[in-house]
């Protein structure tokens, strides 16, 4: 018995905004991704199932989400700061990662060639606190609402850039082959889960308690091969 009350028994609900390929994608009818896994095995040892609840991630990040209990856990590629610690309780890190540049091919290899330019970062995210802090003062920053808008508006021109985090860059980049990652900036971020600081303690044990599990038993390495491919 785990103790863990849940928003809607039998279900544990995870906000999450899509789409952040490889951590939460729509494939066909189902989302999946690196972090649905990991929830996946959480549910398990939980003797539930997920409900993904789709949510902006500006309100996950702001703790809004949590605290009017839209969902019980957010699992969004989501950085811990100390800022978000303030209203997210979190679980122990479970991915490390940086702010990096997407261009299409060719383009600006550092923040500083984005003099003058126009830079795309997505709202509520650490590449938006990053990019304001440091990119050229006269650099046009756009804020659009999700990572597909993000990586399209750079696919078609309407941004020279855009800052995100190095995973889903990296990972779009892949498949669309008119587009690069030129830089890496090494922001030394964590991603972690998020629960509601007023409640969520039980079921932030239990995330805990599955992320050693699943690092001890190979689990977390065979699903970073499968959504990772290396
Ligand atoms: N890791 C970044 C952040 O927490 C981006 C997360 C996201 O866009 N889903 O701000």
């Amino acid at each position: 018995e785990s103790g863990v009350s849940l928003v809607k028994s039998g279900t544990l609900s995870v906000c999450t905004q899509l789409p952040y390929k490889p951590f939460e994608f729509q494939q066909g009818s189902d989302v999946v991704g690196f972090d649905i896994s990991l929830m996946d095995e959480l549910a398990k040892q939980l003797g539930v199932k997920v409900a993904v609840v789709q949510t902006p991630f500006e309100g996950i990040q702001s703790g809004q989400a949590l605290n009017t209990k839209q969902c019980d856990i957010a699992a969004a590629g989501m950085t811990i700061t100390d800022a978000r610690k303030k209203v997210i309780g979190f679980s122990d890190p479970y991915f490390d990662a940086t702010q990096a540049l997407l261009v299409k091919k060719g383009g600006a290899k550092t923040l500083d060639d984005l003099a003058g330019k126009t830079i795309g970062v997505q709202q509520g995210t650490t590449g938006e606190i990053y990019t304001k802090k440091n990119a050229p003062k006269n650099a046009n920053i756009r804020v659009f609402e999700d990572l597909g808008l993000l990586t399209t508006a750079v696919k078609t021109g309407q941004v020279d850039a855009a800052v995100q985090d190095n995973g889903p860059l990296l990972d779009y980049a892949k498949t669309n082959t008119d587009t690069e990652v030129t830089a890496e900036f090494d922001t030394g971020e964590q991603y972690g889960f998020g629960v509601s600081k007023n409640g969520g303690d039980k079921l932030k044990d239990a995330a805990d308690k599955m992320l050693s599990e699943v690092k001890d038993d190979g689990t977390y390495d065979s699903l970073y091969k499968k959504w990772f491919g290396q």
